[in-house]
């Protein structure tokens, strides 16, 4: 971990830890906080990630800010809903949101927390990374950044989605001067087809954005292909 901050550091880039299982996340936020005191005095090198899903993550988001603010760190979080769903309802079912409607809205709240630490701490001091293909949260985060009177391009809160996922998000946030993170997931296909079969799995049970990311590449490619023809017929 030490080998990973000092290379962050050396090469001014963000090491964002992921959240997992429930059963592992608080020894993360652990190590987590601990980089953080060694990596983050300067500026929000290290980050840690919130799963929304939990009822009780807006909490623990102001608990890390109030202990990286004991060790005299910057804060970086990343906010996400969570990807592990099913096995946390078998986990602990008390501990999660009842519905989609109510993890969107404990998403808000804990965005609210993490934004408030950005104005009152500072743009050199924080990092807050809306990671999310929801078009309804990234609608209602722009509202909060322009009442907090958040800067679209001090870099202190951006938003982030996974590499050909949500373009219809990014593109426009990008075009309107936001800072958008493309997350790109690599290394052995043993690794990574389990991450790219829980995205599936996700997209199975929000089929709605799915299928709205679909209609827009066929109007896309329709869209291309009457062009090219219009151009061929031209010459
Ligand atoms: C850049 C990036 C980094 C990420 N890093 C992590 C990470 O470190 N750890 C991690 O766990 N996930 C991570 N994710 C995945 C993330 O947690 C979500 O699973 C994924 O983004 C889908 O959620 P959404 O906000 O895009 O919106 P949507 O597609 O609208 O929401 C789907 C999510 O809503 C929640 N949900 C769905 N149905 C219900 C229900 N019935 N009751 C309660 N909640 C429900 C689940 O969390 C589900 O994944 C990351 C995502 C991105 C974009």
């Amino acid at each position: 971990m030490k080998c990973l901050g000092k290379v962050a550091v050396s090469r001014d880039v963000h090491l964002l830890v992921d959240a997992e299982y429930s059963y592992v996340n608080s020894g993360c936020s652990i190590i987590t906080l601990a980089m953080m005191a060694h990596f983050n005095q300067h500026s929000p090198v290290v980050a840690n990630t919130f799963q929304c899903y939990f009822k009780d993550t807006w909490k623990n988001l102001n608990d890390e800010i109030n202990i990286s603010q004991q060790l005299g760190a910057c804060f970086a979080a990343k906010i996400v809903r969570g990807a592990y769903l099913e096995k946390e309802r078998c986990i602990a079912p008390e501990n999660v949101c009842s519905s989609h409607a109510c993890t969107g809205e404990n998403y808000n709240k804990t965005l609210e927390v993490g934004l408030h630490h950005a104005v009152t701490a500072g743009s050199k001091r924080t990092l807050i990374i809306i990671a999310t293909h929801n078009e309804n949260s990234v609608i209602s985060a722009l509202q909060s950044l322009q009442d907090m009177g958040i800067s679209r391009k001090d870099g202190h809160v951006v938003f982030a989605q996974i590499y050909g996922m949500g373009e219809q998000i990014s593109m426009p946030l990008a075009h309107a001067g936001y800072i958008v993170y493309k997350s790109v997931p690599m290394g052995p296909l043993n690794q990574v087809l389990p991450y790219l079969a829980r995205r599936v799995a996700e997209n199975r049970s929000v089929l709605q954005g799915a299928r709205k990311e679909r209609e827009l590449l066929q109007q896309e490619l329709k869209h291309r292909m009457l062009e090219k023809l219009h151009v061929v017929n031209i010459k």
